[in-house]
């Protein structure tokens, strides 16, 4: 296949549900997780939850990289962003994830200036602009968007900028797969494996959930048939009585990852002891931060942070809804006080987080339409 409504094709995904429902045990349940906010995305988007029969559920993982960001951090960036010599810059759905006192538009609306960028390298090109100014990179996501953090760092050091820094809030996903593994709240099946994070890390970091768990991982792109067809092979390795890490996605993914980026990421960044996710809690060895060799460009090293923890609103089940414990609509302000628009917890931000794909989308499912009137 080459062009992408090939990869939407309604038959071929009609043909793939019944290959799945074909392979599907009497009375057995299945329960696979899609680690990653892009594939909830397009499950909910392309309503693939009606194509697949009852005893196949999909449950939605961790892999959103605003979604996991805790409140304590959100309030850290905006006291770095008090400071008048500071110029604070993120990814735009940053700008609307809700820290203790409010997001980064309410910060602005008090007199900070945090601005969104597209990429590390605008926060540079802003730092050469604004020689007067400490511009700051607030940067968030897993391994995926690490190696453009780590490239703006190496070019801030040969460029010798001294006004750029960066708020280093890079996460790594396996140890949040592993806490997943190891919570007694949820029995898995398999997983569906994260596509972007895969193209850097490969897929050999996922062996030990094969291998020590028994769980099958099936890699998958991003398309309603990438998705259906890597649960197909979840279902063939679970007929078969296999757990293996396979590749649905191998024309992008190689099984040894980008070593270029991973050395970059290496050269820049190093494992910070342990990182607070958000509902997850605090988990060791899952997040980087700036490496000693280029402590000038760590904000958490030129500027006093506080580091104060914050614990989520009372009514924010987002930790239950990361964990894949609870689907969105069970939690009790899903689309009443929680919306994209108002939202209160981080699911409901990034189109990615689970909260706002199931509003923007998944309430229109037939499935979910169904049980809400026989309910
Ligand atoms: S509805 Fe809002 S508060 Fe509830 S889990 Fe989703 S994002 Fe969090």
């Amino acid at each position: 296949m080459r062009f992408v409504d090939e990869f939407r094709d309604a038959d071929k995904a009609r043909a793939l549900a019944s290959k799945i429902a074909g392979l599907c045990e009497p009375g057995r349940r299945y329960k696979f997780m899609e680690v990653c906010g892009g594939h909830t995305h397009t499950i909910y988007k392309h309503g693939l939850e009606d194509y697949l029969p009852e005893q196949v559920q999909l449950v939605h993982g961790p892999g959103c990289p605003v979604c996991v960001i805790p409140m304590g951090r959100v309030d850290d960036a905006i006291h770095i962003a008090r400071r008048p010599e500071v110029i604070m810059t993120s990814f735009g759905d940053m700008m609307r994830v809700p820290g203790s006192g409010g997001n980064f538009f309410d910060s602005n609306a008090e007199g900070t200036t945090i601005r969104m960028v597209y990429s590390p390298l605008d926060s540079l090109k802003l730092a050469r602009q604004n020689p007067d100014k400490q511009v700051v990179f607030m940067a968030i996501g897993f391994e995926t968007t690490a190696p453009s953090t780590a490239m703006t760092l190496l070019r801030a050091a040969a460029e010798g900028l001294d006004n750029f820094s960066v708020f280093c809030n890079h996460v790594t996903i396996i140890p949040a797969i592993k806490a997943i593994l190891d919570s007694p709240d949820l029995r898995l099946d398999g997983f569906i494996g994260p596509g972007h994070v895969s193209t850097v890390i490969g897929c050999r970091p996922y062996e030990f959930i094969a291998g020590s768990y028994g769980k099958p991982v099936v890699v998958a792109g991003f398309e309603p048939l990438d998705i259906l067809q890597s649960i197909y092979m979840l279902m063939v390795q679970l007929h078969e009585g296999r757990s293996e890490v396979e590749n649905q996605y191998s024309r992008v993914v190689p099984w040894q990852g980008n070593p270029v980026a991973l050395k970059v990421i290496n050269q820049t960044m190093q494992l910070r002891p342990y990182f607070e996710w958000r509902g997850l809690g605090f988990i060791s060895h899952s997040a980087l931060r700036v490496r000693d060799d280029y402590a000038s460009f760590d904000a958490e090293a030129r500027f006093e942070v506080p580091g104060v923890r914050v614990a989520d609103p009372k009514a924010c089940q987002c930790g239950e809804v990361l964990k894949g414990v609870l689907k969105p609509w069970e939690c009790k302000v899903f689309g009443t006080a929680c919306t994209p628009e108002t939202p209160i917890g981080t699911c409901m931000v990034s189109p990615e987080g689970a909260c706002a794909a199931y509003y923007n989308f998944g309430r229109f499912s037939r499935k979910r339409v169904q049980e809400v009137t026989i309910g």
